[in-house]
């Protein structure tokens, strides 16, 4: 299944950068209603909402839309697990959390003086935005991505009974 392109209203600030990391294009918005809509029409992405109002508007409107009913990051994931998203736990096919760009691989020799040494000294695969140009690595922070994804795959299966 290719990815869905994704805006995301203004409440669902974590769940898009694990959809980020998971290599999903995710358009972010703080603006009014009329907007998101518009943008979500015309641009044909998905709208993926905590805001039942909102969702609602949307359908009626025609366009494609996931309510959200979940406040936990870990739930919120289950639910899009549920609705055949896939989330990665490895930033080898992210997309930058911060500015929603591709991400590629960079070596190692090239991220010298731009990463914490410590990282440079352990960490041999680095991946560059080609935008923003941050400079990502699978680190520690990735520790608890990765149990945040499991434990919402385990309640997504449970959910199944
Ligand atoms: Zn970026």
């Amino acid at each position: 299944m290719e990815k869905p392109k994704i805006i995301a209203d203004s409440m669902l600030g974590r769940l898009v950068r694990y959809l980020r990391l998971s290599g999903y294009d995710v358009l972010y918005m703080r603006c009014s209603d009329e907007e998101i809509l518009g943008t979500a029409e015309r641009l044909s992405r998905v709208l993926i909402t905590r805001d039942k109002e909102l969702f609602e508007k949307a359908i009626n409107k025609g366009i494609k839309a996931i309510y959200v009913k979940s406040q936990e990051i870990d739930d919120q994931i289950a639910e899009l697990i549920n609705k055949g998203f896939k989330f990665n736990k490895t930033p080898a096919e992210a997309r930058c959390p911060i500015c929603n760009s591709d991400v590629e691989p960079i070596e190692k020799e090239k991220v010298k003086g731009r990463v914490p040494e410590r990282v440079y000294n352990y960490i041999d695969e680095f991946w560059i935005c080609k935008k923003c140009g941050k400079i990502y690595w699978h680190g520690g922070h990735w520790k608890s991505i990765k149990e945040t994804i499991e434990n919402a795959e385990r309640k997504a299966v449970g959910s199944y009974g």
